[in-house]
């Protein structure tokens, strides 16, 4: 089946372009021209990936993208801007973007980032069934709750496994500590952002050779953490 992919574009000649690169690499395109009508393709069309132009004639892009991630939906998003334009790397993360594009891009790269989305979506949505899995020396065992460090087992948690699982499905980026808190403990049993730095201590001291000097499991301050397999 083809991959949807929703632009959100008001300039038309921009948006026209995208759409003509993206159909001839046999995606199912569509546009919107403005915040209002992304939020409405978002639930609408279902895309698997969207292309998000920073600024737009009603609301921007952050704007766009915080009230696309409180609607719960967690489809990759790129964020496109132009090189005249200060966009905040962090501010664009906090607000739920993926990976950002400077305007004028080429289209090789527009295409290796998109791919690169859809390859994370798709490691996350397969059920999520990694099995087992290298991280620097430790070797995670997913199924069997347990991680392998040299000579040394140590048994996993539900909950340590589920944040394991999230990091690895975005591994090389960062998530928010917010989306860890939601997809792993959910909304009824929202613990405190400490919670979140309390199990990745644990993760640090099953995976990492040295737990005070991660080399995997990487804080990225004002943001979350990311894990570098
Ligand atoms: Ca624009």
């Amino acid at each position: 089946m083809e991959q949807k992919i929703l632009i959100v574009e008001d300039e038309k000649e921009m948006a026209r372009g995208l759409r003509d690169i993206l159909e001839f690499e046999k995606y199912e395109v569509s546009v919107a021209g403005t915040g209002k009508e992304a939020l409405l393709a978002v639930g609408r069309r279902e895309p698997d990936c969207i292309i998000l132009d920073l600024m737009l004639p009603d609301v921007n892009g952050y704007e766009v993208c915080a009230e696309i991630r409180r609607n719960r939906v967690n489809t990759p998003i790129l964020m496109l801007t132009a090189r005249s334009q200060d966009y905040d790397k962090i501010r664009g993360l906090e607000a739920g973007a993926d990976d950002y594009l400077t305007k004028p891009f080429s289209v090789g790269e527009l295409l290796a980032r998109i791919r690169a989305l859809l390859r994370r979506r798709g490691l996350y949505a397969q059920g999520q069934d990694i099995d087992v899995v290298r991280v620097g020396s430790s070797v995670v065992d997913v199924r069997h709750f347990s991680v392998q460090r040299g000579r040394k087992e140590y048994p996993l948690s539900h909950y340590e496994v589920e944040l394991f699982k999230l990091l690895y499905a975005n591994a090389d980026q960062p998530v928010r500590r917010d989306h860890i808190l939601e997809r792993v403990w959910g909304v009824e049993n929202y613990p405190t952002n400490r919670t979140v730095d309390n199990f990745i201590v644990k993760l640090r001291k099953k995976i990492e050779d040295d737990y005070k000097n991660p080399k995997h499991i990487l804080t990225i301050y004002g943001v979350g953490y990311k894990l570098s397999p």
